[in-house]
């Protein structure tokens, strides 16, 4: 049976879903601002087309959909095959012509969004495996889909703005990037937003922090995911270092 509703009742995966439905329209109206001829140009991702970019938000549909399957049917079903096969789908993706890309993209999302609404609620704290190999309750690939369409959108490079981002999922991102970096670098960084002082630090940090950085908070966005260092200072006021690599 079809429900038109979500299954899922826990409160904080219903918002996910809200984010990650706006992140997706919002994606996919930067997307269908573009002409065709458009799609060839550069994205702001280096070495990457715009054709690049929708392949990889389309194919990242697709393989977190593998993962609300795994956890809908309990068979095990990898996000990738392998990070080989991950890299060259993308490679073929870009050479689309352009309505394939535009289906494929449309296409992966909506069935992507109709597995969640589908996914019984007793089936959402399912383990599953991502392709960064972290365990993770399937629940998760809401957010880590929503991760992918806002910061994705910005980077088709056609007036996307960190702006434009919801201040809730921005500091959840910044979140995760400066956990990811406290459980791989030496350096910590104390990020402090410039409007309100509100600051940012790694989750469980306790070392002592080796550098504070400011800026507005989709400044700072843009900072940690490595796509810009415009309006970035450190605290003694200097220009901001280039971030480290985040994924
Ligand atoms: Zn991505």
């Amino acid at each position: 049976m079809t429900v038109l509703t979500d299954r899922a009742t826990d409160p904080a995966v219903l918002s996910d879903l809200r984010d990650v439905r706006l992140g997706q329209a919002y994606f996919s109206r930067k997307l269908n601002e573009l002409r065709n001829a458009e799609l060839l140009e550069p994205s702001r991702l280096a070495g990457w087309t715009r054709a690049h970019v929708i392949a990889h938000v389309g194919y990242n549909a697709r393989g977190l959909n593998r993962l609300v399957d795994w956890a809908e049917s309990g068979v095990p079903s990898p996000m990738y095959s392998s990070p080989d096969a991950r890299a060259s789908e993308i490679s073929f993706g870009a050479t689309l012509a352009p309505r394939a890309l535009r289906h494929l993209s449309d296409h992966a999302a909506i069935a992507l969004d109709v597995a969640w609404r589908d996914l019984p609620v007793e089936r959402w704290s399912f383990v599953v495996r991502t392709a960064q190999g972290r365990e993770v309750p399937v629940s998760e690939t809401v957010w880590l889909r929503s991760r992918e369409v806002w910061l994705h959108a910005i980077d088709l490079g056609n007036g996307g703005r960190f702006e434009d981002v919801p201040a809730h999922v921005a500091r959840r991102l910044i979140g995760d990037v400066l956990t990811t970096w406290s459980s791989r670098d030496s350096i910590e960084y104390v990020l402090v937003d410039a409007a309100t002082g509100e600051e940012f630090r790694a989750a469980g940090s306790t070392a002592q922090p080796a550098e504070r950085i400011r800026a507005t908070l989709p400044a700072l966005l843009a900072w940690t995911t490595g796509r810009s260092r415009a309006g970035v200072t450190t605290g003694a006021g200097g220009p901001a270092p280039q971030a480290p690599r985040w994924l």
